[in-house]
């Protein structure tokens, strides 16, 4: 048996390698490396995906920076978000000086909790700001609804789902970072649909948000060399596009080949009864980006399953709220206990394209094993 990855980035890459290999080379050759080429190429295919304007830009970090920027929020906003989730989210709100306010998650899809968001609105709020963790989206029919309300932007972090599709009560269905007002993505290396480097992308349906995402992201740039705003300099390469060019080809099959790990994982752990499996909800596909698990000996396990060469990782080990460089926010221990005691809990499965059915068999059996102990 091949030794088993957390992700298996490599090992993907030989299942394309010549078609990724031939558009690498095109690149060069073509020696359009920024804002042309294969970057316009693949915004427009990906926008077709999506059904919506895509505005490609360095990270997802980034697209979250341009996002907040473009929808003009303004120092001491508030917007209201989750504390179990990357870094990331809640960091670029803190430097645009915006305040982030914390709700706390739903225990089972590990998703921000709408009623929780309801009761932190305040008279400053301007925006929701769901992240869509694992490859699930959060429930953004009653956040869309506040947001009407309110009067509130609904803002995606759609980073670990692009993919998903959110389905609607009426049965209606659109991809994840596309529902609310904009959405932001990262095609980080392990990210469902992943460069060889750095990558990230906006979304939005708003014709005029969309050109100002792309003047935001191009030094706030109106024509050439006439400024109307100020902007950062952010951007996809060529030679990123043209690998996630080649990806987005076989981005159907690699979602199943992730959904068909998960539900090997699901029917060979249901009947442990120490393990909380990640729940299924009616409002969203789910692509998993990771698969995690919920369990009161997750470092036993973690560490079992280490001496059998079985990766498995905790994301994330600490929430937010707690964390040494927020401490300004003035949070003590208890204050969202759903999310502390995931941070607890949670620990993620191997979870990519290239799992083998004897990779499956070996990483259940294990933890099968290690319960019956
Ligand atoms: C990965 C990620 C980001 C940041 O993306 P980068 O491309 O690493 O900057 C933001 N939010 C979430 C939820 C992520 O998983």
């Amino acid at each position: 048996m091949n030794k088993i990855h957390m992700c298996d980035t490599y090992g993907q890459y030989l299942t394309m390698k010549e078609e990724i290999d031939t558009a690498m080379q095109e690149v060069i050759k073509s020696t359009q490396f920024i804002k042309s080429g294969k970057v316009l190429e693949f915004e427009t295919e990906l926008s077709e995906y999506l059904n919506t304007n895509v505005i490609t830009c360095g990270n997802g970090t980034d697209a979250l920076q341009i996002a907040f920027m473009a929808l003009g929020l303004q120092p001491g906003d508030e917007v209201i978000t989750t504390p179990f989730t990357f870094i990331a989210t809640v960091e670029v709100l803190v430097l645009l000086g915006l305040k982030p306010v914390f709700a706390d998650v739903h225990p089972g899809t590990f998703n921000l909790n709408e009623a929780e968001v309801e009761k932190a609105i305040t008279k400053k709020t301007k925006a929701i700001l769901p992240v869509h963790l694992f490859g699930q989206c959060a429930h953004l029919e009653p956040m869309l609804e506040l947001a009407k309300k309110h009067n509130l932007f609904l803002i995606e972090d759609a980073c670990q789902a692009l993919g998903t599709e959110y389905i609607f009560d009426n049965g209606s269905k659109k991809k994840a970072g596309t529902v609310g007002h904009i959405g932001c993505n990262s095609f980080f290396p392990s990210k469902n649909l992943g460069a060889f480097g750095d990558g990230g992308a906006v979304f939005t349906d708003n014709e005029q948000l969309a050109a100002t995402v792309r003047s935001i992201a191009n030094h706030g740039m109106k024509a050439k060399y006439q400024y109307e705003r100020i902007g950062v300099n952010s951007r996809l390469d060529s030679i990123q596009a043209a690998i996630l060019s080649v990806k987005l080809k076989h981005f159907a099959r690699h979602i199943k080949a992730r959904q068909q790990a998960a539900t090997w994982y699901d029917e060979h752990l249901t009947g442990v009864k120490e393990i909380r499996l990640p729940e299924r909800t009616t409002y969203s596909t789910h692509t998993f980006h990771q698969y995690t698990i919920q369990t009161e000996q997750r470092d036993e396990l973690q560490q079992f399953l280490k001496e059998k060469e079985i990766p498995a990782m905790v994301y994330y080990p600490g929430v937010i709220h707690l964390q040494e460089a927020y401490k300004f926010l003035g949070h003590k221990k208890g204050d969202f206990p759903v999310a502390e005691k995931l941070a607890k809990t949670v620990l993620s499965l191997p979870m990519h394209t290239e799992l083998t059915g004897r990779q499956l068999l070996h990483i259940t059996d294990s933890i099968k094993e290690f319960f019956k102990k």
